[in-house]
């Protein structure tokens, strides 16, 4: 039994319907790959792969097309769960590099497990990860146009034959925040995961740390609760704040669930669901 669910960020598609094509078969294809590695691999190398691809393309807020802070630099952050072994690792606003998820891997490996900014970006240097600029032209038009609007943050939750649960998320950040702002995703509250369940978040991060979203949902599970059954109680919880963001969320017997609470528009979901792969896009 091994099972993948993969997000490519949230917001509002509404009028954009060759946007919300794109990103259909982007996430479809990317399942697909993933879930070939993940027949084949443990659901860490899965989630980092995976994530690898959203990174590079451009049409996701993450790696290669993140979007800018206030002050028109680019500051990437990933955090990496491993849900067996209760490890997590993250960068914070690490910049010029094309793999942010990569960073978190290898931090995985140290004493220290999340760095931030200047030390982050050193950190990828002493360990060879060569300058890269993941600007590009879209994102650069909507910098100077002030766009607000969410979406394209990354995230996988996987679940290999092993019975490992592994989460993973993605971002350039909400775009034109306050310069060195920390988002949900390289934080417990946005990615998060144990034996028994896997959460990765996408929204407004600032919503998802206050309601400790992934954590809670997580932990829920862990003292009994059905992952359906958690999510559902978060999202309730959020909605009486008029919290905005959604997840993807796996349990340890493959059981998928995507929540959002009802101020967001949608989620850009991808997984299988036992007869195609069922993506957002209807
Ligand atoms: N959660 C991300 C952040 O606040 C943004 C997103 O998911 O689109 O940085």
């Amino acid at each position: 039994m091994f099972q993948l669910v993969i997000h490519g960020g949230a917001g509002s598609l509404e009028g954009k319907t060759a946007e919300a094509k794109n990103i259909h078969q982007s996430l479809c294809k990317i399942w697909e790959e993933t879930f070939e590695i993940l027949n084949n691999k443990t659901a860490e190398e899965a989630v980092i792969s995976g994530i690898c691809m959203l990174e590079d393309d451009p049409i996701f807020n993450a790696g290669t097309g993140s979007k800018l802070q206030a002050d028109g630099e680019v500051r990437m952050s990933a955090g990496l769960m491993d849900g067996v072994n209760n490890r997590f690792s993250g960068v914070i606003n690490v910049q010029n590099i094309r793999f942010p998820i990569k960073a978190a891997a290898l931090l995985s490996k140290e004493k220290n497990k999340v760095l931030s900014a200047n030390q982050a970006t050193e950190f990828c240097r002493k360990h060879s990860f060569n300058e890269h600029d993941p600007l590009t032209p879209t994102r650069i038009r909507e910098y100077k146009q002030k766009y607000e609007g969410l979406h394209g943050t990354v995230g996988i939750v996987a679940l290999d034959k092993k019975a490992n649960i592994v989460a993973g998320t993605s971002t350039g950040g909400i775009g034109n925040e306050t310069p060195g702002r920390v988002s949900d995703s390289p934080t417990v509250a946005g990615t998060y995961a144990s034996s028994k369940a896997g959460v990765s978040c996408t929204g407004i991060g600032e919503q998802i740390t206050q309601q400790a979203a992934a954590a809670k949902i997580v932990i829920r599970v862990e003292d009994g609760m059905t992952l359906s059954e958690a999510v559902s109680k978060t999202i309730m919880e959020s909605n009486y704040f008029n919290y905005s963001f959604g997840l993807i969320s796996l349990d340890a017997n493959g059981r998928i669930k995507v929540g959002k609470t009802a101020a967001l528009g949608e989620v850009y979901y991808a997984y299988h669901n036992g007869e195609r792969i069922e993506t957002f896009y209807k």
